[in-house]
């Protein structure tokens, strides 16, 4: 049974703070490209849900165990996650990049991480790239549940560096005024996807796939990336 039988929602995972993806606004309310993205698809194909935010290790846990029905968390498709999950078509285009302290002149390539520590969101593409590097490079890994503290472990000084999405991580430096900087180019080949467990609530997955084909045609979603992350944004 779907949660979404329970009481005629359907009830969908995210992660706390990725902005500008998801993230509170000053009045409490959970905004971002994700959050506009499924709300535009849902009035297009009129359905009903409900957002927890429960973190994205958790979210993808509560997708696994079908506590949450869908998951929008600026969700890398990834094969691995294949085997677990159906994704919808791909929505947005991103890539792990390596965040360091602004005044760190000691870290100018993947190498150089040699010795040092590394701070990572559990579960993602990033901790996943981070434990690729570590088989040829020898570093610690310090793990976090969400995105802010992870950061926030490098602006102290306790980790070296981190891994985050691009998009999020400009978003941060932009925004936040954090005092990091990213000297290497992001990973390529990286796209976020709506994701429901496997083989559960296809009726779903089919509605996000129609609904973004509608609001891509109307304009409705360049509007809301323009939003978020257009030149005045
Ligand atoms: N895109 C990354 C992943 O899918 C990170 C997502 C996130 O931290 N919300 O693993």
């Amino acid at each position: 049974i779907s949660a979404q039988a329970k009481d005629g929602k359907y009830i969908i995972g995210t992660d706390v703070t990725f902005a500008p993806f998801e993230y509170q606004d000053t009045d409490g309310n959970y905004v971002g490209i994700d959050m506009d993205l499924l709300k535009a698809i849902a009035q297009d194909q009129g359905f009903e849900y409900e957002v927890k935010p429960l973190g994205f290790s958790a979210s993808l846990q509560a997708l696994e165990t079908n506590q949450v029905d869908g998951m929008i968390a600026g969700m890398s498709i990834t094969d691995e996650r294949k085997a677990t999950f159906d994704f919808s078509e791909p929505y947005f285009e991103s890539g792990v990049v390596m965040a360091i302290a602004e005044s760190d002149e000691s870290i100018k390539s993947y190498e150089d991480l040699a010795g040092k520590t590394v701070a990572v969101k559990t579960g993602t593409t990033g901790s996943a790239f981070a434990e690729t590097l570590q088989k040829d490079i020898d570093f610690k890994i310090n793990t976090f549940e969400d995105s802010a503290n992870m950061y926030e472990d490098v602006q102290a000084g306790n980790s070296d560096a981190a891994f985050e999405d691009y998009p999020v991580m400009a978003y941060a430096l932009k925004n936040d005024r954090l005092k990091l900087k990213t000297p290497l180019d992001p990973e390529p080949g990286d796209k976020y996807g709506f994701a429901v467990n496997k083989d559960t609530n296809p009726e779903l997955l089919e509605m996000f796939d129609a609904g973004l084909i509608n609001i891509r045609a109307n304009g409705k979603y360049q509007e809301i990336l323009d939003t978020y992350i257009g030149e005045d944004a």
